[in-house]
């Protein structure tokens, strides 16, 4: 049974790279009709916070990247974490070191100016006939984990193969500070432990802490779990993907006007992929995944293409459903919108021409509230020439059936009894009715804007320009 997790640290937004290592997670365990968990990691106490909790939970919900179990947090696991360091202390794998912060600081002081790499010297180290030092008065132990002096580490990595690290190059590590408290490679240990997770599909900022966690799960007596580390994202620059390239909080895309499925398939493709494969379901995807297709080297983040997925999505979404979701940000800028026309037809005109729903917001507006066309508008597009056949319009518009169809033909007739080109007719008809010259095509955007909207402000505009 495949068990897997996604172990954020809640020390701020679940940024671009997490909710990757997530959806990887998710769907490998979803691959295999397997169990995906959530585990907060927030033992960090100076930097976990409440809020970041709840900007991840929240994003999670919006990704609809759903847990079989948890949220599990650490700070309500510490009795755990302390009755396996003191299995530990007893089996002698791990013991107590009484050397002060200042100690190792000029331990390693010392080691980097005799040229050696600075690491802990294993002063406090038990060994079979070594007399340790007098137990100094008043001082709070850590507790060290006694990494293996011989040998090395291996794991063959699910995503970048073998890798092997000598026990030489690992320290005894703090496993628990001197208030007792556990520390972060030692609770991760734990978790996997007893979750049962059978792999561990994370960042390969990771990398240097899976050897020090193979070495202590393995004095727990413990099975380990398979690791997969995936590439970190880049930006376009070749540097790590921060701030700078934009937005990297998930939840600010909800903001842009992303859709969470274009969201998710993006970040699929980022460091995944499947033949040329661009835009496919969420059930496709986990249908397909597979870690042997993730890619070794960093992926790099290319707004441009997100932006084409999202536009991608937009463009097949039910009409209602986009109604509900541009509200806000329509009645965000312009107020409660009117009844008519009903919102899920404007979004079937308009879904096709836009990359955000921010932008399909925008091109909405001209359906609920009309912003007179400036002065210039009208003496840019308003011939002498057109005003009669406008006028002429305006009268057949009040005659008609309003569909698009007979709005069409009217139009046409107009271009036919006035010998003027189409352009003549329609660009004033938009900057009139719509008060600006770009607008979907002329019929559907009359018909929307309705009949008698539209021979008002026809009427009023015309009159003004004949006075
Ligand atoms: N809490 C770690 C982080 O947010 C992840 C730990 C892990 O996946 O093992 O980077």
């Amino acid at each position: 049974m495949i068990r897997t997790r996604f172990a954020p640290s809640p020390t701020g937004y679940l940024h671009i790279g997490g909710a990757r290592t997530a959806l990887f997670s998710w769907a490998f365990a979803r691959h295999h009709a397997g169990t995906f968990i959530l585990r907060i990691e927030d033992t960090d106490l100076e930097r976990s916070t409440p809020e970041s909790v709840e900007a991840i939970l929240q994003a999670m919900e919006w990704l609809n990247l759903e847990y079989d179990e948890g949220p599990f947090y650490q700070t309500r696991r510490m009795d755990r974490y302390k009755e396996v360091l003191t299995e530990l202390l007893a089996s002698g794998h791990a013991y107590h070191c009484y050397a002060s912060k200042e100690e190792v600081e000029i331990m390693r002081e010392q080691q980097r100016a005799a040229g050696l790499k600075p690491r802990y010297d294993g002063r406090w180290r038990p060994e079979p006939g070594k007399t340790l030092p007098a137990i100094p008065a008043g001082v709070e132990p850590v507790i060290r984990f006694k990494n293996p002096a011989e040998g090395s580490v291996a794991w063959a990595d699910l995503v970048k193969g073998t890798i092997e690290i000598s026990n030489a190059e690992l320290d005894d590590l703090i496993i628990a500070r001197p208030d007792g408290s556990p520390t972060y490679n030692f609770c991760v240990v734990v978790d996997d432990w007893d979750m049962k997770i059978t792999h561990v599909i994370r960042g390969d900022d990771h990398v240097n802490n899976t050897p020090r966690q193979i070495n202590i799960l393995k004095a727990l007596g413990a099975t380990l779990p398979l690791y997969g580390h995936v590439p970190m994202i880049l930006g376009a620059d070749g540097e790590r993907l921060s701030k700078r390239h934009g937005a990297v909080s998930v939840m600010q895309y909800l903001e842009e006007g992303f859709l969470p499925e274009a969201l998710l398939n993006y970040l699929a493709r980022l460091g995944w992929a499947h033949g040329d494969e661009e835009v496919f379901s969420m059930n496709q995807f986990v249908e397909w995944f597979n870690l042997d297709s993730i890619s070794r080297s960093p992926a790099k983040f290319n707004p441009e293409k997100l932006l084409w997925v999202n536009q991608q999505y937009l463009k097949i979404a039910d009409n209602d459903r986009l109604a509900t979701l541009v509200r806000p940000f329509m009645e965000q800028q312009i107020g409660p919108l009117a009844d008519s026309p009903a919102l899920p037809e404007v979004m079937q005109l308009l879904k096709e021409r836009v990359s955000t729903l921010v932008e399909l917001a925008d091109a909405a507006h001209l359906f609920y509230r009309y912003v007179e066309p400036t002065a210039e508008l009208l003496e840019q597009h308003v011939s002498a020439e057109s005003l009669p056949a406008l006028q002429q319009l305006t009268a057949q518009f009040s005659q008609i059936e309003w569909t698009r169809e007979a709005i069409n033909s009217a139009i046409k007739q107009a271009v036919t009894d006035s010998g003027l080109k189409m352009p003549k007719i329609a660009m004033p008809l938009r900057v009139i009715v719509a008060g600006i010259p770009q607008t979907p095509s002329i019929d559907a955007t009359l018909m929307l804007i309705g009949q008698s909207t539209v021979i008002q402000r026809l009427q009023q505009q015309l009159g003004k320009l004949v006075n």
